[in-house]
């Protein structure tokens, strides 16, 4: 009689590594394999009963290997950013990109592809110019959002503000028919608390500036390198013009400042609104099979800014998303719950795209169980973060153990969340976090920076490698989520 063969059922996903570490990883998922009967006795009952589901850190363990192998994250990030490029929202690259995120869900072989349409602002950038009277030429780029100045551009005397508070606190009669001056430095933190603490000098600053009788803004780049202007989005509130100075700039602007008593500027923007234009969120899914009603998000933002060319800010984020959910899909069995990715439309202008997910799937939002968006770049992660109910935090505490091997802390803090998923907080989803090191990330993000020469392939290989296991784990988990405590809902960027 033939000895019984313990038959290797390895599933596909090893099919998805080189050759030589499927050799290494052959076989070395499953539960051991049973000792070697005596010899040339049989052990049909082994042999012939269906392979028991690995255990969970087992699969975990197996999709981090592979993850960490692959460059398809890599390719994925440097396609959309030189394929489609620069890709501002309702802007003439807005429907190559949703085909672009339509096809690279079917490669990444998920099912229900599909676009949901949303209604976005639609902002053209014009030029920009900006000197010093009597002095140098400044760099220079408009805030996203903000209006034009006169065709012949306009001309000031200029007051700084140190901060977004020193601001508020102005007298208006000493500001009016003056530019306003906002020279709040970023500071460069792995955590982006620096980015946190200084934005507000874009979005709120110009309005600020506006309501006090000032006839323009321009501020420090909230931005960590000295060479390139940063945009991002500015209050539509905000009644004048406004621009962002390079860093190097900004600290021309003050020596002449602190140097002399009068200091006027001279700044032309050209900008235009139009009407808001058709746009969409592009959706597809991994079906659950015990639970398929119940949804993991995984999301990122399909638009970017219309500088550089999106490679990190959100190319990577999208490329992060679509490969976890591309390993996921090659596990050999499909999670117990659904897993949905979304491409968000109109992230940096407007969260139109977070919005309308949130109000078109509104009836749904009891049935999202925990929600993942990556926006954080392309280096690598180094902590897990949850926000959620303290009953649901020795799940959360399970998972993150699991992210251990990646390099990844378990943080106490609460996440954020991700911009996108800022409605669906508010509703009580809870969030997961993979935070990424912003250490680099404000060098390149809004600014022409940000190009391919800067994708980090290991990192986003590590951060879909957490993505996959993360996600992969909350699917299969038997354990409930809770929701966000209604204290700490509401908590956008
Ligand atoms: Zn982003
Ligand atoms: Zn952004």
């Amino acid at each position: 009689m033939r000895p019984a063969v313990v038959h290797c059922t390895r599933p596909p996903l090893e099919a998805l590594l080189p050759v030589a570490l499927v050799v290494a990883a052959a076989c070395a998922h499953d539960s051991p394999a049973p000792a070697t009967p005596a010899a040339r006795t049989p052990a049909p009952t082994i042999a012939t009963a269906p392979a028991a589901p690995p255990p969970l850190e087992a699969t975990v363990q197996r999709l981090q290997q592979v993850a960490l192998a692959s460059k398809n994250g890599e390719r994925l990030a440097r396609s959309l950013a030189t394929d489609v490029g620069a890709r501002i929202a309702g802007g003439p690259k807005d429907r190559a990109a949703i085909e672009w995120a339509l096809r690279a869900m079917k490669e990444a072989g998920l099912s229900r592809v599909r676009t949901e349409p949303v209604k976005v602002p639609r902002w053209e950038r014009g030029a920009a110019a900006a000197e010093i009277v009597g002095g140098q030429r400044l760099r220079v780029l408009a805030l996203g959002g903000s209006i034009a100045t006169p065709a012949r551009g306009l001309e000031g005397e200029v007051t700084e503000f140190a901060d977004t508070e020193a601001l508020e606190k102005a007298d208006p009669a000493t500001l009016k028919g003056r530019i306003v001056f906002i020279n709040q430095t970023t500071r460069r933190e792995r955590d982006g608390s620096g980015y946190g603490d200084a934005v507000g000098a874009r979005f709120q600053g110009p309005r600020l500036a506006g309501e006090k009788g000032a006839i323009a803004a321009i501020i420090r780049s909230i931005g960590t390198d000295a060479e390139a202007p940063h945009t991002g989005a500015t209050s539509r509130k905000a009644t004048v013009p406004s621009a962002a100075l390079s860093g190097e700039s900004a600290d021309a602007l003050h020596a002449v400042i602190t140097g002399k008593k009068r200091t006027r500027v001279r700044l032309s923007l050209q900008a235009e609104w139009h009407e808001d234009a058709d746009s969409a969120n592009v959706l597809g899914e991994i079906q659950g099979s015990e639970e398929p009603d119940q949804i993991v998000l995984l999301g990122a933002h399909l638009d970017s800014w219309d500088v550089g060319q999106g490679a990190v800010d959100d190319g990577a984020g999208c490329a992060i998303v679509l490969e976890a959910a591309r390993l996921i899909g090659a596990v050999g069995h499909p999670p117990r719950r659904t897993i949905r990715v979304v491409l968000f439309a109109a992230e940096e202008i407007g969260l139109s795209g977070g919005d309308a997910y949130a109000k078109t799937h509104a009836a749904e939002a009891p049935l999202h169980v925990v929600t993942m968006e990556a926006d954080m770049g392309t280096a690598r992660a180094y902590a897990a973060r949850f926000l959620g109910s303290t009953e649901a935090r020795p799940h959360f505490e399970r998972i993150a153990a699991m992210l251990r091997p990646l390099g990844i802390a378990t943080e106490a803090r609460d996440a954020f969340g991700g911009a996108d998923m800022g409605e669906l907080r508010s509703l009580g989803v809870p969030a997961f976090e993979i935070a990424q090191d912003f250490t680099s990330y404000f060098d390149v993000h809004h600014s022409e920076n940000d190009t391919v020469a800067k994708i980090d392939a290991d990192g986003i290989a590590q951060t879909a490698a957490a993505y996959a296991s993360a996600a992969w784990a909350i699917a299969q988990m038997n354990d409930g989520f809770g929701r966000i405590p209604e204290v700490k809902r509401g908590s956008k960027w």
